[in-house]
């Protein structure tokens, strides 16, 4: 964990997991921290984020991104302080973003990584709201959803990284913006603190009928992060010419194949459109997003929570339970101490 140590420790995939993720899955590993080669820099890693995305990674056949194999160190994006640098853009000290992996230091070349200006925000911001989830709510809202004034929108995952900040964009925009989320504690949290105008608990024994009650004029924009049940009951809600942004279905990651989708002939009679995205299509926005939304996080206008897990060796679990919804807030694992 200090600047002065030599070991390096790495999470490895074992074995690819059937059904939900199992510590048993990976190993750590360890070897020496490497000197960088020419264009590239040593970073100490301080937070490391998990993401559902990461489920996908873990599959035999290739998502939108490259698979990691079994005895590859696992994907994940960081933020971490440069010990060595072969780039001249980059000294010791400097704090930087990057998709590097679940490791105590990583060997990345300068392209890959991005200093941070700070903006006076926590460092575990730059991996949650003001990062790649905050981007895709962006994206999410502002280029599909595209909320008007008196619109109700919903928002599933709404306790989220990406679904807080989603709802809290479409509140901005004038929307009237319900919730889905697992429990009460969470729709709680989510009226309360994020305000939104209502929230629907996803486990309800009625989720159609409370998604009404709470949608009396139907739906017009549906921010899809977990298909299954809630889309079911979402879809049969949207109103004509409603917009739906396909961000993703964590309820269907741990599953070995996918269900059979919904029948999709509303889609022709309503005339809704229906838009898949992926956020690192457009690198660029999350510089845009960063720029628009520091001063809200600054002055406290655009609320966030993060939920910390303590240590390298805790990501696996950290994974496994975000699947199950036990996460409150963007995920994130302490790995090294903040820069002094
Ligand atoms: P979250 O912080 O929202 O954590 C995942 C949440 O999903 C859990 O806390 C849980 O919340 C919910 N969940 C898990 N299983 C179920 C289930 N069976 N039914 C209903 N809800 C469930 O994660 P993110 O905000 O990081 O990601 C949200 C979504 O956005 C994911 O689908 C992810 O893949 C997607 N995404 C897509 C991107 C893109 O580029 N398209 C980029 C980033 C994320 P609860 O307790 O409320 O059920």
């Amino acid at each position: 964990m200090s600047n002065t140590a030599t070991v390096r420790r790495s999470v490895v995939l074992k074995r690819r997991p059937n059904g939900s993720p199992r510590r048993e899955d990976f190993e750590i590993i360890e070897d020496a921290i490497p000197s960088p080669a020419a264009g590239e820099a040593v970073t100490r890693t301080i937070w490391l984020s998990i993401d559902p995305y990461m489920r996908g990674r873990l599959r035999e056949q290739q998502t939108y991104a490259q698979a990691v194999n079994p005895g590859e160190v696992m994907t994940g994006e960081t933020v971490g302080e440069v010990v060595a640098s072969a780039d001249p853009r980059f000294v010791a000290g400097d704090v930087v973003v990057g998709a590097r992996g679940w490791q105590t230091h990583s060997v990345t070349p300068g392209d890959r990584l991005t200093k941070l200006d700070r903006h006076g925000a926590p460092l575990s911001a730059y991996l949650g709201v003001l990062g790649m989830p905050g981007a895709t709510a962006f994206r999410g809202v502002t280029e599909i959803l595209q909320p008007k004034p008196g619109e109700t929108v919903v928002i599933s995952a709404a306790s989220g990284a990406v679904g807080s900040v989603a709802g809290q964009l479409a509140r901005r925009a004038g929307a009237r913006v319900v919730g889905v989320a697992g429990g009460a504690e969470k729709c709680l949290w989510v009226q309360d603190s994020l305000g939104f105008d209502d929230c629907v608990d996803h486990r309800s024994l009625d989720l159609r009928a409370e998604l009404l009650a709470c949608c009396p004029n139907g739906i017009d924009a549906y921010f899809e992060n977990v298909g299954g049940m809630v889309q079911a009951a979402a879809f049969d809600l949207l109103n004509p010419f409603a917009r739906v942004a396909m961000c993703g279905m964590v309820s269907q990651y741990n599953e070995a194949e996918f269900p059979p989708g919904p029948n999709l002939g509303f889609v022709v009679g309503k005339r809704v459109q229906i838009q898949g995205f992926i956020v690192s299509d457009k690198p660029e926005k999350i510089a845009e997003w960063r720029k628009l939304a520091a001063p809200w996080v600054a002055d406290g206008s655009l609320i966030y929570r993060e939920d910390e897990v303590e240590g390298l060796e805790s990501a696996p679990d950290a994974l496994a339970g975000m699947l199950g919804g036990r996460n409150f807030g963007k995920l994130l694992v302490r790995v090294g101490h903040d820069v002094k």
